[in-house]
């Protein structure tokens, strides 16, 4: 554990996990300042609480003697460690860490961290429930909405916390060292923020650098990338797959996941356990069915037993935004999938469903290659609908490919999707892009689109 009484800190990034990063490090003794380029109008609702607590803030940009006069930087995940500043500071020596690291010092018990380009949220909450089912106290954190930080002080050295870590999160990290790490799967996101498909992957891979052979990693045998990582961690590999059985994890088998431990004594072929059956899982997709694997390996791993685990996953439900069911009307089903915010998460969303899609894509772009979705469109999608300023580009891509309207709106968009779908088919809102150009976020995109259809609902 770090001592921080009396040490000049500087918090990098005034989003919820500098705040809470902040506030931390004050009730530490830390002498903390805050610097944020956003101008001291937006960020009117937190400043008075920074004040009160005695930490400085300095809003409206960053001064590099601000930065210099430090101990410590602690960045948050939104800032590219690339800035001017940051890249000075750490030229003269300076320590430079994120709020995951400043957390994982601190945090008691022990930990399971989960990373992913998609499937990381659905994960995470789930075996957050399974774990505390089980009767385990359990905390759920990191990129899900809850920064690590503020939840220390309610950690024990019997709690089990689920960490869900993003890229960015693991890009500043040195010590941080879960007890499971996870990878779910590594496909092309975020290439805007890390430049290379391989500096993303990469940065994924932190999430075991300081594991040892007492940990556990869990890679995806089915997703190329992430399996590639197996040959470079130290800890104790497990695998989950839907196409095959694995020498230690979990797969499927005539209709049921199982799960076999191999253990370091044991000869091969350790008893395979059957955790649940296939279709007892409520969720849709089989991108799911993998969110699942992975969370029975890392809770068999946390000792958790099979028979707690089934119960656990029959009850869950989809969380929102992913590919979250909303209604159906005159026989239309309708999907509200708004955080398929890349490609690879819409190709999963579309490959859920057998056919008669119709999809709304678009939002803004992240230097995607939308061709990645030609067959599954051929296949199965009955017509696109583009909103957003990364429609002239889907168009161009899909162009000869599948009917395309090019909306514009959402709201448009739902209109065209609603009248022409027939019976039996699918509207499905998964935009493949992120949604900054017309939304606040991806909740406020999936909400609206929920609204349009409850709307039709009431005219119906
Ligand atoms: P994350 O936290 O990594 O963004 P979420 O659980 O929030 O993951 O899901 C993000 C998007 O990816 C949603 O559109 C969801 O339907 C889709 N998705 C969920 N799990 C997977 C998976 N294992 N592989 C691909 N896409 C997935």
């Amino acid at each position: 554990m770090m001592e921080l009484k009396g040490k000049k800190v500087l918090v990098v990034g005034l989003g919820k996990s500098g705040l809470a990063a902040a506030l931390f490090l004050r009730r530490k003794g830390a002498l903390v300042t805050v610097s944020d380029v956003r101008s001291a109008e937006s960020l009117a609702n937190d400043i008075p609480a920074l004040l009160e607590e005695g930490i400085m803030v300095e809003a409206g940009g960053h001064g590099l003697l601000t930065f210099r006069r430090q101990d410590l930087i602690v960045v948050s995940p939104g800032v590219p460690l690339d800035t001017q500043e940051l890249v000075q500071v750490r030229n003269l020596g300076l320590p430079v860490i994120g709020e995951l690291e400043l957390a994982a010092r601190f945090l008691k018990g022990k930990s399971v961290a989960i990373t992913g380009s998609n499937g990381k949220t659905t994960t995470t909450t789930l075996l957050g429930e399974i774990l505390s089912d089980s009767g385990l106290r359990t905390l759920v954190c990191g990129n899900i909405g809850v920064p690590v930080i503020g939840l220390i002080d309610e950690s024990t050295p019997d709690t089990w916390s689920v960490l869900e870590v993003s890229s960015f999160q693991l890009e500043s990290t040195v010590e941080f060292h879960p007890n499971i790490a996870v990878i779910l799967n590594i496909t092309p996101d975020h290439l805007d923020r890390h430049g290379s498909f391989e500096n993303y992957a990469l940065a994924k891979e932190r999430i075991f650098a300081a594991q040892d052979a007492n940990d556990f990693t869990v890679l995806n045998a089915d997703n190329t990338r992430a399996a590639e990582a197996a040959a470079r961690t130290k800890a104790s590999v497990y695998w989950f797959s839907i196409e095959h059985e694995v020498e230690q994890g979990a797969w499927l088998e005539s209709g049921y996941v199982v799960y076999r431990a191999v253990g370091d004594s044991a000869a091969r072929g350790a008893e395979i356990e059957q955790v649940m059956p296939l279709k007892g899982i409520p969720l849709k997709g089989a991108h799911n069915v993998e969110n699942v694997l992975a969370a029975v390996v890392a809770a068999r791993l946390a000792g958790v037993p099979g028979e707690t685990i089934r119960r656990a996953v029959e009850k869950f439900q989809a969380v929102e935004h992913r590919l979250e069911y909303v209604a159906t009307i005159n026989g239309v089903e309708y999907y509200n999938d708004s955080k398929a915010t890349n490609v690879d998460a819409t190709a999963k969303a579309i490959a859920a469903f057998s056919s008669g899609i119709h999809l709304i894509l678009g939002g803004k772009d992240k230097n995607s290659d939308y061709r990645l979705l030609s067959q599954l469109l051929r296949d199965r999608v009955s017509a696109v609908y583009t909103i957003g300023s990364a429609a002239q580009k889907i168009e161009s891509h899909l162009r000869g490919l599948v009917s395309l309207n090019s909306c514009e709106t959402l709201e448009k968009a739902v209109n065209a999707a609603a009248s022409a779908a027939r019976p039996g088919e699918v509207v499905l809102l998964a935009p493949a892009c992120s949604s900054f150009d017309q939304f606040e976020n991806y909740e406020q995109r999936g909400r609206a689109f929920k609204q349009l259809v409850s709307q039709r609902q009431e005219w119906k």
